[in-house]
């Protein structure tokens, strides 16, 4: 352990308001920490910039997880394992709930949480290319009010937010309309669990009578943010599924991407993966309408 727990002050307000008025009184003072299983990593290096901390951990507001007729909610401290254990985001949002059975491991799922993952921005994020294919929205809320923004604005960089220093994710929301689409999640990495992805896909599409109605496609690791690839979905949109829109769907998503090489692997390597793995997905897509 490289920091000295004395050089640090950490507090847990009881309501999510009195940790709003904290962060309005001296804005960008105070870390938020939520399961702490990322600002914990950067206290142990001794690179925790932030020496004043305020917990987030079991304030009541934000575990929930809200099930509306239009939409899901869930609550910013909401853990992996919470995730995973709702039975409506089963159902209905399998690219999340996979994604949390993926993250890290046991331990991890009871701590980490899902706007953690957001904040912290990592473009290897494994929740991540699921908010974007669910087009997930944000409610953020500060002393000044809350305010409802797109997931897909919300990363302006490499680790960088549209996060104001005294505003908080107070929910993230899931429009309930994707019942009857296809998904597909893959995360390759060195192992299948406790290991950073080298690329991760999220997948959602929908068939009609042979021809590609819907189809939304993300990835993680190629970029520095997570990544929608909005021209591959124009290639295949409106088409029907065959050897060569395979072949040029594959062309478009590594087109799109800019991976790099880094210590987990090389950008020929992530740029391959992509593309089998967009064409493992229009396979799969191909293969539910021969199958219905
Ligand atoms: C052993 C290990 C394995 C891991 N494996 C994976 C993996 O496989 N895949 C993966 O994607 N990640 C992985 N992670 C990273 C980490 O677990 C996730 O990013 C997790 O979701 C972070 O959530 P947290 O609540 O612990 O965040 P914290 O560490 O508490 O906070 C992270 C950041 O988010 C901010 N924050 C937290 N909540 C809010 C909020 N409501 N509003 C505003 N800001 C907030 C904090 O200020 C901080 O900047 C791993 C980490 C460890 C230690």
């Amino acid at each position: 352990m490289r920091s000295d727990p004395a050089g640090y002050e950490l507090v847990a307000p009881e309501s999510l308001q009195a940790v709003v008025l904290l962060l309005a009184a001296e804005p960008g003072e105070w870390l938020p920490i939520a399961g702490g299983t990322d600002v914990m990593v950067q206290y142990a290096a001794g690179t925790l910039s932030a020496r004043k901390l305020v917990s987030l951990w079991n304030l009541p507001e934000l575990r929930r997880i809200e099930v509306f007729d239009n939409e899901v909610r869930i609550g910013a401290g909401c853990t992996y394992t919470d995730i995973q254990r709702h039975e409506v985001l089963r159902r209905e949002f399998p690219l999340l709930t996979t994604a949390a059975r993926w993250t890290g491991g046991i331990a991890n799922q009871n701590r980490g949480t899902l706007a953690g993952n957001i904040v912290n921005a990592s473009p290897a994020a494994d929740s991540l290319p699921a908010l974007l294919v669910y087009e997930a929205e944000l409610i953020l809320v500060s002393a000044r009010g809350e305010r409802r923004a797109r997931y897909v604005d919300f990363h302006t960089g490499y680790k960088k937010t549209q996060l104001a220093p005294d505003e908080l994710i107070r929910t993230v929301c899931l429009s309930r309309q994707f019942v009857r689409y296809l998904s597909n999640a893959r995360k390759v990495g060195a192992r299948n669990a406790q290991a950073i992805s080298k690329v991760c896909i999220a997948a959602l599409g929908r068939v009609d009578q042979g021809v590609v109605e819907d189809i939304r496609i993300a990835v993680g690791s190629v970029a520095p943010v997570p990544l929608r690839l909005l021209q591959t979905e124009r290639v295949v949109k409106g088409q029907r599924i065959d050897h060569h829109l395979v072949l040029r769907a594959k062309q478009s998503a590594v087109e799109e991407i800019r991976p790099i090489d880094d210590i987990r692997s090389t950008a020929a390597y992530r740029a391959a993966v992509s593309g089998n793995l967009v064409a493992e997905f229009l396979e799969k897509l191909a293969g539910s309408v021969s199958e219905a």
